[in-house]
This record gives structure tokens, C-alpha cells and sequence, in this order.
């Protein structure tokens, strides 16, 4: 079996101080990436900064015989992004991958919502990711070359409570992702996102919402315990990886992963209903229909979707 490898490749991981962006690191660095170790070394929650959570996992890929570099600016400004893909540039001269990961999580309900709630969440996830991005892009659109792992969230993607600033920034990155996959197509730029399932301090400050009987109901929080000592964030890296090699042959798509499981989230159109004078009636009287998952179709693109609709007007007498 041909062992996949990333040598001769520069890549920056955000949010790569704990959790699942230090197996990201570790993972790529392992297989010949020279790492930029990127985290503000904050709480879960936001707070504070410390460098020496970059500084550690640089250390350890050093120090298992790999090439990493330590960065603590965040993504959450535009000169933080410029800073970190400078820096990339400034040590090893290129950049081949980018896996936007750091995060912070704060549950609060919408009625409670605060501007001081609500901007940090969309400041380091959605404004984040765009921060690095940007500057990487320009890079990898000029040497014809990239990759880009983004990190959503089911909690966006499937709803969960207390959570819609962070739902909303993490479904942000499905359209991010999106839409730079067919922006990057014709510079051979692929760009694709993973919603994770791993036991890291996010996912702790999560169950312990749902102690509070919040989020979880006690059968789902018991097998959410359960199941904690399979959550290895170590077997998110793999899925990471692969969309960052070269031989990956997907763009645009969105892979949930966990435990060792790994599976794909898509965005499905039923068949629907059509009529040329449609009224609100007739929305109340075919909503079965309407929402009949027999015989969808997962549209490529806006385009892709426009042409459907316009097959459905052919085809109807
Ligand atoms: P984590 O808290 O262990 O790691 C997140 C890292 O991001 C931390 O090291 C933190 O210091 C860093 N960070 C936060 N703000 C930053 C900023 N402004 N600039 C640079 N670094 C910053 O959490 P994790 O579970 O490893 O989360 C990684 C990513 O996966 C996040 O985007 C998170 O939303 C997402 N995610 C995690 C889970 C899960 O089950 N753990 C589920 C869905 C999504």
C-alpha cells in the first residue's frame, strides 16, 4: 500500500495548540509537512492568550524528527490572518495547505444573546477563516496549487441548543466551502470541510451543557459518556489529511468524522411540487410531496439547481 505523504509541502493548521488541530498537525508533520503551528492559546470559551500551547506541539513535532514553527497571532483580525500566512512564507517559502480549525464554543441562549456573545463566535470562526484564507488563496491561485480543510459543525448543520451564534459561523464555513470550491477549480485549489465528533475540552464544555439538561436528554448524555473513551480526536487527522493531499479528488464536500467513523453530509432536493399559479393552498395541501425524499437530487451548484427547476417546468403538461 502506497503510504500518502505531504514532503516538500508547507502547511498552516489554525487552532493547532490542543485538541483536534494538534493531531492535525502532528499527523501532517509525520507524513513530511513542515508545519505552522497556529493557536492564541486561549480558553475554550475565548478568554485570554498564552503561547504556549503553539509552542508545545511545534516542540513535539521537532522533537519526533519534524519540521514546525510556532504561531500565536489569531485568526480572529485581518492582520492576525496576514501574520500567520506570512510567517509561513517567511520560514519554508510556500503554502500547500490550510486547515482552518480554531474555535471557541459558548453556549447562550438567543433571548440572552449579547453583541459581546455574538461577535467573538463569528469573529474567530466565520471572519477567521476568511482572515487566513484570503492571503492564502493568493498564494495557492498563483503557484496553480492548494488545499484547503475547513472545520463546520453539526451543530450547525443539524441544530442544537444555545448554540446559534456558533451554528450559524459553523454553517457560514458550508457556504465558505462551498463557493471557494468552484472559485479554486480552475487553479486546482480544492477546498472541503469536516464536522468532527472528538473528546477534546470543546466537546467536555458541550456534555456539560447538556448535564444541565439543556441540550442532551440523560439516555443520549449516558451514551455520549459512553462512547467519550472512542472519541480519539487523533482519528479526525486522518480524514483532515487526506483532504489536504494532493490525490484527494473531491472539492466542495463535507466529511463528519469520528471515533473512526467517517461518512458524508450532503444537501439534498426533493422532487418537490410544481403548479404555475401556486397558492398558499396548495403549499398546506402537498407538503407531503413537497417534502418526499423519494427520488432527490443533491444539486452541484446554484446552477445545477436552477436547471432542475427549469426541467420541472419542462417536464410538467
Ligand atoms: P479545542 O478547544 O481543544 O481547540 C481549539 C483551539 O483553537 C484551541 O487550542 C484554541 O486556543 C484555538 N483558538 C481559539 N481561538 C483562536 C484564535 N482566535 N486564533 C487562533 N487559535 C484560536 O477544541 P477542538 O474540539 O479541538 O475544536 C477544533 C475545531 O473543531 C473547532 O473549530 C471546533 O468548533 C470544531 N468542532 C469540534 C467538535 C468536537 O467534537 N470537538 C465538534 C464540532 C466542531
Amino acid at each position: 500500500m502506497t503510504e500518502l505523504r505531504f514532503d516538500g509541502q508547507v502547511a498552516i493548521v489554525t487552532g493547532a495548540g490542543n485538541g483536534l488541530g494538534r493531531h492535525h498537525a502532528l499527523l501532517l508533520a509525520s507524513r513530511g509537512a513542515r508545519v505552522v503551528v497556529n493557536d492564541l492559546g486561549g480558553s475554550v470559551t475565548g478568554d485570554g492568550a498564552d503561547a504556549g500551547p503553539a509552542e508545545a506541539v511545534a516542540r513535539e513535532i521537532r522533537d519526533q524528527g519534524g519540521e514546525a514553527v510556532a504561531d500565536t497571532h489569531s485568526v480572529a483580525t485581518r492582520e492576525g490572518g496576514e501574520v500567520i500566512v506570512r510567517t509561513a512564507l517567511k520560514t519554508y517559502g510556500q503554502i500547500d495547505i490550510l486547515v482552518n480549525n480554531a474555535g471557541i464554543v459558548r453556549d447562550v441562549p438567543l433571548s440572552d444573546m449579547t453583541p459581546d456573545d455574538l461577535d467573538p463566535m463569528i469573529d474567530v470562526h466565520l471572519k477567521g477563516a476568511f482572515y487566513v484564507t484570503v492571503p492564502a488563496w493568493r498564494v495557492m491561485r498563483e503557484q496553480g496549487y492548494g488545499r484547503v480543510v475547513n472545520t463546520t459543525s453539526s451543530a450547525g448543520i443539524l441544530g442544537s441548543t444555545h448554540k446559534s451564534h456558533y451554528g450559524a459561523a459553523k454553517t457560514g464555513l458550508i457556504g465558505f466551502t462551498r463557493v471557494l470550491a468552484v472559485e479554486g477549480a480552475a487553479h486546482n485549489i480544492r477546498v472541503n470541510a469536516i464536522a468532527p465528533i472528538a473528546a477534546t475540552r470543546m466537546l467536555a464544555v458541550t456534555m456539560a451543557e447538556g448535564d444541565n439538561g439543556r441540550r442532551l436528554d440523560p439516555a443520549d448524555l449516558a451514551m455520549m459518556h459512553a462512547v467519550t473513551s472512542k472519541l480519539d480526536p487523533a482519528l479526525v487527522a486522518p480524514v483532515v489529511a487526506f483532504l489536504a493531499h494532493e490525490d484527494c479528488p473531491v472539492t466542495g464536500e463535507i466529511y463528519t468524522a469520528g471515533a473512526g467513523q467517517v461518512a458524508r453530509f450532503f444537501t439534498g432536493r426533493t422532487k418537490g411540487y410544481y403548479r404555475p399559479d401556486l397558492s398558499i393552498e396548495d403549499v398546506r395541501d402537498h407538503l407531503a410531496e413537497i417534502r418526499d425524499e423519494t427520488g432527490y437530487t443533491v444539486p452541484e451548484d446554484s446552477g445545477g439547481e436552477i436547471a432542475q427547476l427549469l426541467q420541472a417546468i419542462a417536464a410538467s403538461p
